[in-house]
């Protein structure tokens, strides 16, 4: 794509180049012009396992480069607003409950939960490459030490961990050597343009090329069930941000946002193909049957997990 080329500026001026490009009143014109062109893009399959479910993007499925899934809240041993399969500790729920739900969603796809490596979540954009040295950080509770949204890694076998109720993950993986990353964005990261943050990162740090870059957004909340009120979405609009399908005016005082329509944009633009993304559909709001929401819920819910690891190259794991 020729919006690719504005993205290979040096290394540490990522921050400019995605100011000036969300800028561009002609950007969100192509952007949106190849997004209505994607209606067809491939979803996430849901797939059961027993009493669980999760979901996969079939293009990194078909690769067989990389495990990965987002989990459901189906299946686990949670109770009350937290029930079942919540992953994530700082919800209020007991922690042998969120052990035991971690140890059963990472047993579907022979993982060790100990292994698992996650970041203290704190609706930035800044990312972290993560060392096989710090296997398990994150994994029990209090063990997470970096804040951030994005974890990168190119070691076989470590999983990356996120959570989210209602925010999008962003799963990367490239074709061109082996390297993971996985990003958390809600509507600030989202408008902080985290996914294009980690398609020019790796661009500057790995020369990978972002057509070689397959990436995957998970269920988010859509913008039926998202409104925003004027603050916020006055800094969309300010971004550019401020016509269907990313930001519509809703009753008065308040927006629609779609979180998921701006990442996929912001992918496109940063020179990923529109046949390299899988993106779910799936609403977090409206599915109560299977996701947690934490708007929907006012807070008090759980969160689903979204996992990521590079398989070793016989295809296999190596832990
Ligand atoms: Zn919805």
């Amino acid at each position: 794509m020729k919006q690719a080329s504005r993205w290979s500026g040096p290394a540490g001026k990522t921050a400019l180049i995605i100011e000036k490009l969300f800028n561009r009143e002609t950007f969100q014109k192509e952007a949106f012009a190849v997004t209505a062109k994607c209606r067809g893009e491939v979803k996430f399959k849901v797939i059961r396992a027993g009493d669980t479910a999760y979901l996969q993007a079939p293009l990194f499925t078909q690769s067989g480069l990389v495990d990965h899934a987002f989990s459901t809240r189906l299946g686990g041993c949670s109770d009350g607003p937290l029930s079942s399969l919540n992953t994530a500790y700082h919800t209020g729920d007991r922690e042998e409950n969120v052990i035991r739900n971690r140890r059963r969603f990472f047993n579907l796809f022979n993982y060790d939960y100990r292994d698992l490596v996650s970041a203290v979540q704190v609706h930035g954009t800044d990312l972290d490459v993560v060392k096989l040295s710090r296997r398990g950080e994150g994994a029990l509770p209090g063990t997470a030490r970096r804040e951030c949204d994005a974890l990168v890694t190119t070691e076989p076998g470590l999983p990356l961990g996120a959570y989210s109720a209602d925010c999008q993950l962003i799963y990367f993986i490239s074709k061109q050597r082996p390297l993971a990353a996985l990003a958390h964005a809600g509507w600030k990261g989202t408008l902080g343009g985290i996914g294009p943050k980690v398609v020019s990162f790796l661009q500057d740090q790995y020369r990978v090329s972002p057509d070689q870059i397959l990436a995957a957004l998970s269920p988010a909340i859509c913008p039926d069930c998202y409104k925003v009120d004027e603050k916020t979405a006055g800094l969309f609009q300010s971004a550019g941000w401020n016509r269907t399908p990313y930001l519509e005016p809703a009753a008065a005082g308040s927006y629609k946002l779609d979180i998921g329509a701006i990442n996929f944009a912001q992918l496109l633009a940063g020179g990923i193909k529109p046949e390299n993304i899988n993106r779910s559909r799936l609403c977090t709001s409206c599915r109560s049957d299977l996701f947690y929401s934490y708007r929907r819920d006012r807070g008090n819910t759980g969160r689903m997990i979204g996992f990521i690891a590079l398989k070793d190259q016989t295809g296999g794991r190596v832990l």
